[in-house]
């Protein structure tokens, strides 16, 4: 991962946007993959394809000036499990949900990002826990990574209750098996998004990131709400440190909550705080001709759009300004000062 992240959340691939935002210092790339399994069918009209995915890949996997985080799903989309892979709670089978104590059901799950990994040399990896399907429960989808383990969630298979009998057990046993099949195959998967409990990062090897969506603020930033926003990462931080695993703050900035030099304002505000080790923008529809976004509500054209007083069309020359003076700020003898005392 780069020193200071300077990140884009990429859904729907416009390589125009993609170079602008590249040229104006974007440094790393968080690569959505929501459809792991093409087999199983596209995903639903709102989000990027499959294809899409690999032919970003084969042209920027090895590009030196961006890292590429890959965030794929972790949640079965369109395809059921096998009845024996399934969580089951004594009346259901989940249809969608591992077994915990089910090798083959994870390794099903990570072995096409593995494979991606292996083929693009990708070191980054970031997992989206989130369900992209309306009702969870009808679809068999127990939240089980971004949850701390409940009673409630105890699988109750006939290999479960042989093998366990209590469900702090058995998520363990499911920690160990996503571990090490992590670590086998030399995957840096530095966390998940989004998270709920510093406790999720017990599950991931290497550096520990925190993507986080907290950050997200909107309208001007005031001195009192960058503060605000500052003490709760801050003292996620402490935890963190108190938990054992110690995290990087990475904040995110929803980019279609304003307009476009609110949007510059706001990565500067966080590009001046030692506390974040960088930023990311989401969820880029102002960055693409193809979002599937609807375009009808305020922010939502194009950033460099001519004809849009929320846009502006020298937008990607602040931009690069904003990161020069970011990178100028975080080499000062004040800021490295202040960072001795980083938590
Ligand atoms: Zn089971």
């Amino acid at each position: 991962m780069k020193k200071y992240v300077k990140g884009m959340y990429l859904i729907w691939i416009d390589e125009d946007y993609v170079e602008k935002a590249i040229n104006a210092g974007i440094n790393t790339i968080l690569l959505a993959w929501q459809n792991l399994y093409p087999e199983h069918g596209e995903i639903h009209d709102l989000y990027g394809t499959y294809s899409e995915v690999i032919n970003f890949l084969e042209k920027y996997a090895n590009d030196p000036r961006i890292d590429i985080v890959l965030v794929p799903t972790l949640n079965m989309h369109f395809k059921n499990l096998e009845k024996n892979e399934c969580f089951y709670d004594g009346k259901k089978y989940w249809q969608r949900t591992p077994c915990p104590s089910n090798k083959l059901s994870i390794y099903n799950r990570l072995n096409p990002i593995i494979k991606m990994c292996k083929k693009y040399n990708i070191k980054n990896v970031i997992f989206d826990v989130e369900h992209y399907l309306g009702n969870t429960s009808e679809y068999g989808v127990l939240t089980i990574w971004d949850n701390k383990y409940f009673p409630k969630y105890q699988c109750k298979c006939n290999t479960c209750l042989k093998l366990l009998n209590s469900s702090e057990n058995q998520w363990e046993k499911f920690e160990n098996i996503f571990k090490n099949n992590l670590k086998n195959n030399n995957i840096n998967a530095y966390g998940q998004m989004p998270y709920f409990n510093i406790w999720n990062f017990k599950k991931y090897i290497g550096e520990k990131w925190l993507f986080t969506e907290r950050t997200y603020p909107g309208g001007k930033p005031s001195k009192s709400l960058v503060k605000e926003i500052f003490r709760k990462q801050w003292f996620k931080k402490l935890e963190s440190k108190i938990l054992g695993q110690k995290i990087k703050i990475c904040a995110g900035i929803w980019a279609e909550k304003f307009s476009a030099n609110k949007l510059l304002e706001w990565i500067y505000e966080y590009g001046k705080i030692s506390l974040y080790d960088g930023y990311w923008l989401y969820p880029q529809a102002r960055f693409s001709k193809y979002t599937k976004f609807k375009r009808d509500k305020n922010y939502f054209t194009l950033i460099d759009n001519p004809n849009d007083p929320t846009a502006d069309i020298h937008f990607f020359e602040k931009l690069k300004k904003v990161n020069k003076r970011i990178d100028k700020k975080r080499k000062s003898w004040k800021f490295k000062l202040r960072n001795l005392f980083k938590i």
